[in-house]
């Protein structure tokens, strides 16, 4: 087991009941105080661990790590570490936090160390090179199936062979809490008439999961489902505004454009996959079977519930969606596998979202596109108004935890206002 991971470790820092930073949780992100420069952080309940302290009074002196893991601003020299270096980084800053270490008498260092929740900004954590999208989930693409085609025949013929994604954007992902303007577009609401041009009328979340690579193999070699374990970093949230209006008009026939480009959210904490291992569970049985370089062995699922909420400006936010990352029917192992097949080569802080996320169950859909059944049942807000899309100074705050016996490794949020059009 991952020394991390041990259940049984009690931290001697308080930690609020339900909290989604437990002493088995340690993520890592980066943060900057008070006119200080940012640095990579960890967190143990609402305490802001900073590593460049750590890293200065010696605490990883015995770790293959340098100051430039910490002192910078994105995590991705630290990254280079890979996956046996994170994972002693992690097991360092368990050990110091549980009960027999003596940094707990050490004022001095704590004072320094430790940084309360409400001071800390937190920051982009990752400097993310390339963005690939999947569209992983069956019940969404099963949903967009129906609402736009035939719901017998909702599923495309190659769904169930393929892994389908896009090549995004990475410039305009940025971290919870950045507000944005809607987007302006081409749209053609009447079909038989000539488009129009003006701001979205039909902006969407999109309830989805990121993971983030380290360093993968040179260009022509492929990553298998069994060794993917090694090149996922970990997870955050991701919401992937989407303009469905900008995306029905431009979409045919390369796909995703402007529709996806303008804005993505991320939670700001990096939960590793060494965290989440606890919380593996089977995935669907796949028929057809899949080609041999999808195949894989053990439970690659995880359970992470996930929620989503819109906050009207004047009301309070109202729960629109549960759902669990469990739901998908591609895993991570194989969206890489599939990804590098063909000898793409993936870079340390590449991130990958697994599309919208959505459940069997009406109260399981990952948009408003599914939600409101493309604007056909609204959804009613605490303040009397309705929703069928977002609304300009609406906040739409996503969560996400996995949970097992009494042990909790939780993401926090991902969150940002929607303002009106420039
Ligand atoms: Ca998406």
């Amino acid at each position: 087991m991952i020394a991390a991971n041990n259940p049984n470790l009690k931290t001697w820092l308080s930690v609020p009941e339900g909290s989604d930073f437990s002493i088995q949780n340690i993520p890592f992100g980066v943060a900057c105080t008070k006119g200080d420069t940012p640095r990579v952080v960890s967190r143990i309940g609402d305490y802001v661990i900073d590593l460049k302290v750590l890293f200065d009074f010696g605490y990883f002196a015995d770790l293959h790590v340098a100051l430039e893991d910490f002192d910078t601003d994105c995590l991705n020299n630290m990254m280079r570490r890979g996956k046996s270096g994170v994972r002693a980084i992690r097991n360092r800053i368990s050990e110091l936090f549980t009960e027999e270490h003596e940094l707990k008498s050490n004022s001095n260092h704590l004072e320094q160390i430790l940084i309360p929740v409400s001071e800390a900004i937190m920051m982009m954590p990752v400097r993310v090179g390339d963005y690939t999208d999947f569209y992983s989930s069956e019940q969404h693409a099963y949903n967009v199936g129906c609402m736009f085609r035939d719901p017998n025949n909702a599923l495309l013929p190659n769904w169930k062979y393929i892994p389908v994604g896009y090549h995004g954007r990475a410039s305009s992902i940025v971290v919870s809490g950045t507000n944005f303007h809607r987007p302006k577009g081409q749209q053609r609401p009447v079909d038989a008439e000539p488009p129009v041009f003006g701001p979205s009328k039909q902006l969407d979340f999109e309830l989805e999961m990121a993971f983030v690579t380290f360093e993968g193999k040179t260009l022509g070699d492929s990553i298998s489902t069994k060794e993917a374990d090694d090149y996922i970093f970990g997870m955050c949230l991701f919401n992937d505004w989407s303009a469905r209006d900008l995306q029905k008009w431009e979409y045919v026939p390369l796909g995703p454009f402007l529709a996806k480009n303008f804005a993505s959210h991320v939670s700001p904490w990096i939960v590793t996959l060494d965290a989440l291992e606890p919380f593996r569970v089977k995935g669907p049985v796949q028929d057809p079977k899949v080609f041999e370089y999808l195949e894989y062995e053990g439970d690659k699922h995880i359970d992470i519930n996930l929620e989503v909420s819109i906050k009207p400006e004047s009301s309070e936010e109202k729960l629109v969606s549960k759902s669990n990352y469990r739901y998908m029917y591609w895993n991570m192992n194989q969206q890489l596998a599939h990804h590098t097949i063909n000898g793409c080569n993936i870079k340390a802080g590449d991130m990958m979202a697994s599309g919208t996320i959505s459940g069997p169950s009406e109260t399981e859909y990952g948009s408003m596109l599914e939600i409101s059944w493309k604007g056909t049942k609204p959804v009613q807000m605490p303040d009397g108004s309705e929703r069928k899309f977002i609304m300009d100074h609406d906040t739409v705050i996503m969560r996400g935890y996995s949970e097992k016996n009494g042990v909790r490794v939780g993401f926090g949020e991902v969150s940002a206002k929607v303002l009106p059009a420039k």
